[in-house]
Order: structure tokens, then C-alpha cells, then sequence
């Protein structure tokens, strides 16, 4: 789930470039190897790291993979005959919100049992060899939090907190499977719904803030890990620190719109990259 605030002609354009980089073959993994190490080395150097993550990371727990090839999304309509942005979208919560709890629930359904896998480990015990490791993630399943990072911007949400939509009432809840088909606010009967952020909706100013007095702070590496970097308040955290020359990485099977930008591409999937990394640091 996330805004539509997005230029869908850019979308269009960036799904159209070429990122297809076959298997890897042993001078590929040689190649990875040394850039295993090239990162490894700047993490022994760096204090301040910043991890950008997206749905690359969570697809390596079993979570469907947001616009990904046989994710949820790619049938194309609804059973409603919507396009699904506009299913799980901020309008359809106010207008029709048994449509969205419908889709948001399906999607819960897929997600159910997913845990932290490496990638989300690697970032969390990082804060125990480095100053300080934030998190951006445009994922909404908590599991960075689940694998013990304490300092995450989860700038889309979360779909563990669920609130009221008229007064103040707010819950935690692990099992979607326990709430009603359309659920309901105790408190005022009111219809409640994660506190994430739906389509067509915008991005919460706090967290807005805080990402701005982060990066006003600065880093001394920049990773991008499992996304395709769509949103521009996710691509330019990579780009600004590349202009201003810090070290930044993207962890991707294929390549994105950051990856003119990256200093290191390690192009294989985030928890086998983020493991090899993390052996590399400690070795
Ligand atoms: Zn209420």
C-alpha cells in the first residue's frame, strides 16, 4: 500500500528499462564477492548508516511482492471491476470501506506467517557494531521492528496499528484473522483501519520530519535494498548522498533508477546479499 501521489508517466517509463541481468555466473559471483567487501570495509569505517528498503526485502520472507511478477496485484481488476490502487485506496475507506477491508484482508491472508528473514536480522544487529542504523521502509508488515530495529521511519505505516477512524481508540493486532469482515471501533462503532498509508492518501508529516532531520544530519553510507525506488522521497536519499559523495549501495537482483547513482550494486537478493555483507564485517 502506498500514495498515488507518484507520476504514473514516470512509472510507465521506469517499468520500460531494461533489467534483466541473467544468472550469476562464477565471474559474476566473483565480482560480488569483491563488492561484498567493499561495503564490508566501509561499515567498519561508518558510524551513521542509513538502510532505504521496499518489498524486495519482505519477498525474501514469503510476503507477496508489491507489483511484483505473480504478486496479488497482477490481475489486473478487482472482482468489483476496479483496478486494485483504487480497491485499497483512502477514498474507497471513506466511501466503501467493507470494498478496501475486503482486499486489505486478502492481502493479510497471503502475508499471514511471514517473519523477519536475514536481510531484516543483518540490519537490526548492525546497531550493535555501528553508532546508529535508521531504517526508511516503504513496507507495512513490521517486520523490521519484529527483527529488532529500534530506529525505523515505516513512512507507509504499519498494518499492526489499528485506529479509529472518528475518535481516538487504537490497537495492536497480530492476526487479521480475528477481526470482523468490515471491523468496527469499540468505543464509538465507528469503522477502524490500519494506520498505514492507503492509495491517493499522503504521507504523515511527523515521519515526513523526522527522515528530513535525519538525512539534514547525514550518513556515512547510504543502502538501497529490494526496491525499485519509484517514489522520489525514496529515490533521492540515494542520489542526494551519492552527489554528495557518500558511499551508497543498492541491493537488487535487477537494476533500478538509483543504480546510475550507486557506488556498489550487489545484484542478488537482499537476505543473501545483506548475509554475505554482515560475514564480511565480521570476519
Ligand atoms: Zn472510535
Amino acid at each position: 500500500m502506498a500514495p498515488q501521489q507518484r507520476d504514473r508517466a514516470n512509472f510507465r517509463h521506469f517499468a520500460c528499462l531494461p533489467c534483466h541481468d541473467g544468472p550469476v555466473g562464477a565471474d559474476d559471483e566473483t565480482e560480488l564477492g569483491r563488492a561484498v567487501e567493499r561495503v564490508a570495509a566501509q561499515l567498519r569505517r561508518s558510524r551513521r548508516v542509513l538502510f532505504i528498503t521496499g518489498a524486495g526485502l519482505s519477498a525474501d520472507s514469503g510476503m507477496p511482492t508489491y507489483r511484483g511478477v505473480g504478486g496479488i496485484y497482477d490481475r489486473g481488476l478487482t472482482e468489483e471491476g476496479i483496478p486494485i490502487e483504487e480497491a485499497v485506496s483512502g477514498p474507497m475507506m471513506a466511501r466503501r470501506p467493507e470494498v478496501c477491508w475486503k482486499y486489505i484482508h486478502e492481502i493479510a491472508r497471503v502475508s499471514r506467517g511471514a517473519g523477519p528473514n536475514r536481510g531484516h536480522e543483518v540490519i537490526a544487529l548492525l546497531e550493535r557494531h555501528l553508532g546508529e542504523v535508521w531504517v526508511l521502509t516503504q513496507n507495512v508488515d513490521g517486520l523490521h521492528r519484529r527483527a529488532g530495529s529500534t530506529r525505523i521511519i515505516d513512512i507507509h505505516g504499519d498494518v499492526s496499528q489499528l485506529l479509529c477512524t472518528v475518535c481516538s481508540w487504537r490497537r495492536s493486532v497480530t492476526d487479521y484473522g480475528e477481526l470482523a469482515p468490515l471491523p468496527r471501533c469499540p468505543d464509538c462503532d465507528a469503522v477502524v483501519r490500519p494506520d498505514v498509508v492507503l492509495f491517493g492518501e499522503m504521507l504523515p508529516v511527523g515521519k515526513l520530519a523526522l527522515l528530513r532531520r535525519e538525512l539534514a544530519r547525514g550518513f556515512d553510507a547510504v543502502f538501497s535494498v529490494g526496491t525499485s525506488s519509484l517514489f522520489p522521497y525514496i529515490a533521492e536519499p540515494v542520489v542526494a548522498a551519492s552527489r554528495a559523495g557518500i558511499f551508497t549501495v543498492e541491493v537488487n537482483p535487477e537494476t533500478t533508477v538509483v543504480s546510475p547513482f550507486v557506488e556498489v550494486a550487489l545484484r542478488t537478493g537482499a537476505a543473501r546479499a545483506l548475509d554475505a555483507v554482515m560475514q564480511r564485517f565480521l570476519a
